[in-house]
């Protein structure tokens, strides 16, 4: 009884021990000292620069410490009550001559996964609506494809599925392999608001999962897409086999960036048959929770992103994720060549946690993207103008 940090039980008074309250204390300084920088003028300033041995001291905390410090950084800097839904489409299936060895698209591997042709656009037009009418804001569209070089008449469509989706009032993101600045640029151009390019697991790892293309060749399209204006949107994959300091690495590799990635999509391993990580042991929710928070802690504006593996947590397990500062999510039917949860099923779970979906360019990063074309002459009202918070200035999809 006296160990505990309540101060009155059934009218029976207890004192609250000196220790608990240091620690607090201490805990939530703590907690507030794990970023230096906030949001204003939709600007952050400097990020925080960390060593690794910060990184994984964050990581290594007793998990609930963890989870109660990324609890905390995520009310800094997001609304908690907030998730973003976000549908994938894979607009061309299979056959990718890359090998990175958890994907059953790569024509390296013999897996259930079939090579497609690029979609059509109106086929890709049809399922933007359906996901806009069922409370996405982003839809993102994925090609397996090494890069996008040499393929004209397929990007001027990819180019084409942008512009209407984006003039549907929905944030578009692609993932096409790699990119070059030119094609960045047309990209930006055609209205993309981000683009996906994951750096999977940490730089020491990286040639254990895949060899066809380095870890510079990631980070350089990165750089392009940045370069261009385009949020970035880039993560990892848990369960390759991995260890524990990996996971660090992945994520002090994302603070490293010139900026943080907009987005860090966490995608715990579905081993696919036919892959060489078949045999892979699925993530623990464990691991998955340590990691989503240590992320959150470390890149506190980013959005932190359940991708695949999400439907392997039970929907407890998924609210912890989102009170750890997880504050998006991929919904509707498929999410590329694995299973995702159903609209419907996502939007009743979230009612039943008090969370609502995030509206189109909610955030500061999105609505000022949006509204970067405006001049002074212009009379939308946007954020830029007013000088205001420019989520006041996010449009109802
Ligand atoms: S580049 Fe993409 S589609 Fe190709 S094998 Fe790697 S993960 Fe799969």
């Amino acid at each position: 009884m006296s160990n505990t940090p309540m101060s009155m039980m059934r009218g029976v008074r207890v004192s609250v021990p000196m220790a608990w309250k240091r620690y607090k204390s201490t805990a939530v300084a703590h907690a507030a000292s794990l970023t230096d920088y906030r949001v204003s003028d939709n600007k952050p300033a400097a990020p925080r620069a960390w060593e690794r041995s910060e990184v994984q001291a964050l990581f290594d905390q007793p998990l609930l410490e963890l989870v109660f410090q990324a609890a905390s950084v995520h009310r800094q800097h997001h609304d908690p009550r907030r998730i973003q839904l976000c549908t994938l489409m894979n607009i061309k299936e299979g056959g990718c001559s890359e090998n990175c060895a958890y994907c059953s698209q790569s024509s390296r591997y013999e897996t259930h996964s079939q090579a497609g042709k690029l979609e059509d656009l109106e086929n890709v037009l049809v399922e933007a609506r359906r996901a806009k009418e069922n409370g996405s804001t982003r839809f993102c569209m994925g090609a397996a494809w090494r890069e996008v070089g040499g393929r004209k008449r397929g990007f001027q469509r990819i180019l084409d599925m942008v512009r209407e989706i984006r003039g549907m009032g929905m944030e578009v993101c692609t993932t096409l392999g790699m990119l070059n600045a030119e094609q960045a640029q047309l990209l930006k151009e055609a209205g993309l608001s981000a683009y996906n390019h994951n750096l999977d697991t940490s730089r020491e790892y990286y040639g254990k999962v895949i060899t066809s293309r380095t870890y510079e060749d990631r980070l350089e399209t990165i750089e392009h897409v940045r370069n261009a204006g385009i949020a970035v949107c880039s993560g990892g994959i848990l369960g390759l086999g991995e260890d524990e300091s990996d996971r660090v690495g992945l994520i002090w590799e994302m603070s490293r960036l010139p900026e943080p990635p907009e987005s860090f999509p966490v995608n715990a391993l579905i081993a696919i048959p036919g892959t060489p990580m078949e045999g892979q042991p699925p993530v623990t929710f464990q691991e998955m929770l340590r990691t989503v928070a240590t992320a959150r802690i470390v890149l506190p504006t980013s959005i932190v992103r359940l991708a695949a593996g999400r439907h392997l947590f039970t929907e407890s397990e998924q609210a912890m994720l989102f009170m750890a500062g997880a504050n998006a999510i991929f919904t509707g039917h498929r999410m590329l060549t694995t299973p995702t949860t159903s609209w419907n099923e996502d939007h009743a779970m979230l009612d039943r946690w008090g969370l609502s979906g995030m509206k189109s360019f909610e955030t500061p990063r999105m609505a000022v993207d949006e509204h970067v074309s405006c001049d002074s002459s212009s009379s939308c009202g946007c954020a830029r103008q007013q000088n205001r918070p420019a989520a006041e200035h996010a449009e109802v999809p």
